[in-house]
Formats: C-alpha cells, sequence, structure tokens
C-alpha cells in the first residue's frame, strides 16, 4: 500500500501515451477511467521503477493515480484493466 508520504515523495513524472504506445507485449490495453470515462495514463515514479496508472482528467479522484506502486508497466496496466 503506497502512503501520502511515498506519494508526495515521488513527484510524478506523467507519460501520456497515445493509444499505440498503450499496446504493451501486443494484448494489454489501457481502458478509460472507471469513473469518468477519460483517458488513462502511466504515471511512472521518479525511481524510475514503479509505475501507476492514473485518470488524465485532472478534476477526476484518480488523477494522481489508483494508489499503486507497481514494479512494471505492465503489471500496472493488468491491474487497472481488471478493476471493477
Ligand atoms: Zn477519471
Amino acid at each position: 500500500m503506497i502512503t501520502e508520504e511515498i506519494l508526495k515523495k515521488a513527484q510524478h513524472v506523467i507519460d501520456l501515451y497515445n493509444e499505440e504506445q498503450l499496446m504493451i507485449n501486443g494484448e494489454n490495453h489501457l481502458l478509460n477511467c472507471p469513473f469518468c470515462g477519460s483517458n488513462a495514463k502511466i504515471i511512472k515514479f521518479n525511481d524510475e521503477e514503479h509505475f501507476d496508472i492514473g485518470c488524465t482528467n485532472e478534476n477526476c479522484y484518480l488523477y494522481e493515480g489508483a494508489d499503486w506502486h507497481n514494479d512494471s508497466i505492465e503489471e500496472a496496466t493488468k491491474r487497472w484493466n481488471k478493476r471493477k
């Protein structure tokens, strides 16, 4: 579980990928935000080793990310796409 402190420290570097770039291993694709339907984005932490997924809508609850600290973009994407 990621803490508020980690989130602040991370100083998210946010990369917006277009649809083509979101294809990972030819199978995983980021679904839209479950709350507002906007496009999702990959959030890369400053350590370059952990990833979160968030919403591109700055007014959305998930704009700062889904509160994950995944080891890879692939893992983050799988978790994002599995959420209800
Ligand atoms: Zn959203």
